[in-house]
């Protein structure tokens, strides 16, 4: 039986600037995860630090948060079998122009940092960052009547 999972996104502000939030997420409804939380934030400098701790020695590290801070990101938290690594899967590769064809990041993008999504890389950062970012009370359960289609046996 696959693993049900969450996963943290955020669509950034070159997502928004280039009208592509709705595009990128019908990606994701086509794929058929679930959307259990989906809001705006503003982020800060202090979230930033946190979110990107991998990357502060990094010599990008600075215009990557100032990229992210120019407008709201959309978060989004997804649900479904495998949901962390099938994610990964459908947004491509970190560098646009090494994604795999077909993905978000090569079908619209060109750049780094600008490569319009984020997408939690393990099941225990997808954990971490859905905490971050979320109140309990903002993430929902509901069913959908094609769940049986999507996570349903023997339909
Ligand atoms: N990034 C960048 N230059 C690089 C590598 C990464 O600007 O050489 C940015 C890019 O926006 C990337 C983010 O930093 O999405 C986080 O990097 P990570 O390695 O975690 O890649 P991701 O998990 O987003 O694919
Ligand atoms: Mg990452």
């Amino acid at each position: 039986m696959p693993d049900k999972q969450q996963t943290l996104v955020l669509l950034k502000p070159d997502a928004l600037q280039r009208d592509l939030l709705g595009e990128i997420i019908r990606r994701f409804e086509m794929k058929g995860l679930k959307i259990v939380g989906l809001k705006f934030i503003r982020l800060t400098d202090e979230m930033l630090d946190e979110h990107y701790s991998h990357l502060t020695s990094k010599s990008f590290f600075a215009s990557l948060k100032q990229f992210m801070m120019q407008t709201p990101v959309v978060g989004m938290v997804l649900e479904g079998y495998d949901a962390v690594s099938e994610i990964r899967k459908v947004v491509g590769s970190t560098n646009p122009r090494e994604a795999d064809a077909g993905t978000i990041r090569a079908d619209f993008s060109m750049n780094m940092p600008s490569n319009l999504i984020h997408a939690s890389d393990s099941p225990e950062s997808a954990a971490v960052e859905i905490k971050r970012f979320f109140k309990d009370g903002e993430l929902f359960t509901y069913e959908k009547i094609t769940d049986r289609y999507i996570f349903g046996e023997g339909v």
